[in-house]
């Protein structure tokens, strides 16, 4: 969705509102897509600081379906993007140093996706569990094994970790 916001970039002190909406379905990053399962319209407040700045502020609610770390089942991950923006004007323009700071806008058209698409990037987790104690998949045979045990002897999957096995049932030994 994109809207044109000249009136506000052009007048001094004005205050805008708009209802916007993201359009976006899905969010692509690091070449993966990722399906937007739910959004809903909110309000997007837009200042004009005294011909100086231009100050953005709205709050958006989205979930986006991400794959677990672990075991790579969907996970419904809500987003509560805090939308908090401020760029330099000058002569009803917007003049920013940093393009990618301002890349949401065109002249006097924001792009809504774009803005949102940056802030999903900026809160996107670290880390992604379907449940605090999953099990993940077995690196034997690929088994969820949250959903079943597959009974592989996982204990000697790693050569590397086979060999320390064997050392640490030598030390019992003793
Ligand atoms: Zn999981
Ligand atoms: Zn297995």
């Amino acid at each position: 969705m994109k809207i044109t916001i000249a009136d506000v970039l052009s007048t001094l002190n004005a205050k805008e509102e708009f209802t916007v909406a993201a359009e976006q379905d899905r969010v692509r990053w690091r070449g993966l897509v990722y399906p937007v399962t739910k959004k809903e319209p909110f309000q997007l407040c837009l200042v004009n600081n005294d011909n100086k700045k231009l100050l953005i502020a709205g709050d958006a609610h989205m979930t986006v379906t991400l794959p677990c770390d672990l075991c790579l089942s969907d996970v419904p991950t809500a987003f509560d993007l805090s939308i908090r923006r401020e760029l330099a004007i000058r002569d009803g323009a917007v003049v920013s140093e940093d393009k990618e700071e301002s890349a949401f806008l065109e002249g006097a058209v924001l792009d809504v996706d774009r803005l949102i698409y940056d802030e999903l990037l900026v809160n996107w987790p670290t880390k992604i569990l379907c449940r605090e104690d999953c099990k993940g998949l077995c690196p034997v045979c690929g088994q969820n094994l949250n959903v079943r045990d597959c009974g592989c002897d996982r204990q000697v999957a790693d050569p590397r970790m086979a060999r320390f096995q064997e050392i640490f049932d030598q030390c019992k030994e003793v």
